[in-house]
Formats: structure tokens, C-alpha cells, sequence
């Protein structure tokens, strides 16, 4: 098929919300990451989404929504907490998971109980969710496996030909997917960490949160199971950020007949090696992470990266990194 490229004009933003409407793929920016939408309505189009990605079908889509009003229609129940979050947090990046509603097709939950539903802070993302007029079931719109896309132009390097538009917004910014916060059980969860930190939504509920991060737990989101945001090439991750120790494992790729790069805090300190900067605060890696994997393995076959922080956000990107780096802990 031929991809459409389209603007945030009122007539390109009518286009893309008829084409949800007809049951089509239309990709689109968010704060977190792009977004692969489909009509949440729509059970054949819900089903392509897997198709054009490659995902695994037990893995479950995020219903996006532009309305608070629209979350109750979703979710069979809203309790006390959800309600709290609800009003005080949304608009964020942040995904609730819920009880569903019978009007929540299988396919979306991969057959699960509960749905996940996320309001986005991105006006853009709100924009285009208002012009399609219906729930918007929406995965990172790569490849799956692949590093998430942060840019239109890096959606079109996964899904030109495999979706029927790409509205091509601004840059996301916090570059990093939602926190999944599940409210559906006797205790709040966080089943994958994001921006949103389990502290904040403890300030808000008056209660503890407890993140659930191990793959193997059976409480877990189903998809952090799977291979994520791995770039094409190798890769391995320190946490020390120790420079003799970066420098030595290095100068054993090369050794090996590598031609490795340095994704670190201080590219400075290595010499004329090749380095390339991972950021100085939590937020400029998370913003930059995924489009840097994408840029370096285009022209390294090895990358080398190190993060020191232990921030609550840091955490969640550390995450990521694990996930990237095939748990190649060195
Ligand atoms: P993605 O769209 O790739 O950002 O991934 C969405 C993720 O949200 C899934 O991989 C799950 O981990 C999580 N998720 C979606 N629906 C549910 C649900 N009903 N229960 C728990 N986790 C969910
Ligand atoms: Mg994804």
C-alpha cells in the first residue's frame, strides 16, 4: 500500500480520523513515544495493527482516549483510585489498567480481564484522537523488537508501505513508553515504569504502590516478556560508569575486530575512541535513548552503553537499556 503523509492541518487531520473510521492504520505522535492507531471498534482493524508490527497477538494494545468521559465507557469499573488518578493525573504518560467492558474486544486485551487505557498529554496526540471520533487502540509504531520510534521520520523507516498514513508531528519529548499503573486488584501496581513514578501516584492515592517489574511474575504486564528495543547490533551496559573499565572492554571489541562505539555520560574521557553522548540528565537520555540506538547502529556493529543514575525516572530507563542491551550486563 502507499503511505500518506500527513500535516496537523484541519483537512489532513480529518483524513487521518476517517481513515481510523474505515479501519485503516495511522500512525501518530505522543509525548512518550509514535503510535501505531487503529479503531478500537473495529476488531479486523485491531487485529492489522499485529500484522503491520509483527507483534505477538498475547501481547495487548493501550486504548488511547481524548476525553476523560471516554474512560467510562471502557471500563466496566472506576474505583475510588482510578477516579483519583483520573482526575488529578490525566492527561499523562501514564496507562491505567482496568476492568474492561464487553465492548472491549478480545483481540485488544489478548483475552485478559481488564483493558489499559491511556489519555496522552501531547495536545498533537489529543488533536488527532478527537478527529477519530472513537478509542484508539495504539502500539509503538517499529517493528516489534524494535527500538520505538521518537520521530515521524523514524515510523516511516519501520511502517512505510505497511500502514495507510503517518501524521507527521513534532519530536516526542519525554522518548520513553508510558508508566502501566494497574488498578484493577485489591493493591495498585506498576507493571512497566515510566515517567510517571510510583512515588508520584503514592502522593495521590495516600497509599502504597508496589512495581512489578520481574518478566517472570505472573502479575506482570504480559508484554515485558518479550524482546524490546533491541538495536540491530550488539550491545552491552554498564552501571558504573567506570572509565578504565569502559575503556578495557573497548579496547577488547576492537581487539576482537569490532568497530564499537561508547554511548556514555562523559564522552570526553575516552580519548580518540569513538563516543557518542547518552545525555547529562534523565530526561535528555530517555528523549534521545531510542533515536541514538537507531543512529548508532547504522555505524557501529557494537555499542558500549553506561548510565549511573539512580533516580526513580532513572529506573525506568534503566529498564529500557536492560531490555536493549539482551540483559548484557557487564
Ligand atoms: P506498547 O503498546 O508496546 O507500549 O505496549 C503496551 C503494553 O501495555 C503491553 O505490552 C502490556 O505490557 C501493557 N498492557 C496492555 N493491556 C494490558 C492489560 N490489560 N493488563 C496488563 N498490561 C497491559
Ligand atoms: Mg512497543
Amino acid at each position: 500500500m502507499e503511505t500518506k503523509y500527513l500535516q496537523f492541518n484541519s483537512a489532513d487531520l480529518s483524513l487521518a480520523g476517517e481513515l481510523i473510521r474505515q479501519g485503516e492504520l495511522v500512525a501518530f505522535p505522543t509525548e512518550t513515544v509514535y503510535g501505531l492507531g487503529a479503531n478500537a471498534l473495529d476488531v479486523r482493524a485491531v487485529s492489522s495493527t499485529y500484522v503491520a508490527k509483527g507483534r505477538p497477538s498475547d501481547n495487548p494494545l493501550i486504548v488511547h482516549v481524548w476525553d476523560k468521559s471516554q474512560i467510562y465507557e471502557i471500563a466496566r469499573e472506576v474505583s475510588a483510585d482510578a477516579e483519583k488518578i483520573v482526575d488529578q493525573v490525566m492527561p499523562a504518560s501514564l496507562t491505567v489498567v482496568l476492568p474492561k467492558r464487553d465492548t472491549i474486544s478480545d483481540v485488544i486485551t489478548a483475552g485478559l480481564d481488564t483493558v489499559a487505557i491511556r489519555m496522552p498529554s501531547s495536545v498533537q496526540a489529543r488533536e488527532f484522537l478527537r478527529y477519530a471520533q472513537v478509542p484508539v487502540t495504539a502500539p509503538s509504531a517499529n517493528l516489534s523488537g524494535r527500538p520505538s520510534p521518537t520521530s515521524w521520520q523514524r515510523v516511516r523507516d519501520d511502517m512505510d508501505g505497511r500502514v495507510a498514513a503517518i501524521l507527521c508531528g513534532e519530536d516526542c519529548n519525554v522518548g520513553i513508553e508510558s508508566t502501566v499503573l494497574d488498578l484493577s486488584g485489591a493493591h495498585p501496581l506498576i507493571l512497566r515504569p515510566g515517567v510517571v513514578t510510583a512515588q508520584q501516584i503514592e502522593q495521590v492515592l495516600g497509599k502504597s504502590v508496589e512495581v512489578v517489574t520481574n518478566p517472570k511474575s505472573k502479575v506482570n504486564s504480559p508484554g515485558v516478556r518479550y524482546r524490546h528495543y533491541a538495536p540491530k547490533v550488539p550491545m552491552a551496559l554498564d552501571l558504573s560508569g567506570d572509565v578504565a573499565k569502559l575503556t578495557a572492554y573497548y579496547d577488547g571489541l576492537v581487539k576482537q575486530g569490532f568497530t564499537p562505539v561508547l554511548l556514555v555520560e562523559q564522552p570526553q574521557s575516552y580519548g580518540n575512541r569513538n563516543v557518542y553522548p547518552i545525555g547529562s540528565t534523565d530526561e535528555q537520555v530517555a528523549q534521545a535513548l531510542f533515536e541514538n540506538l537507531r543512529i548508532l547502529e547504522e555505524k557501529y556493529d557494537y555499542i558500549v552503553a553506561s548510565f549511573t543514575s539512580n533516580t526513580a525516572f532513572g529506573q525506568s530507563i534503566l529498564n529500557r537499556l536492560v531490555r536493549a542491551a539482551g540483559n548484557n550486563i557487564i
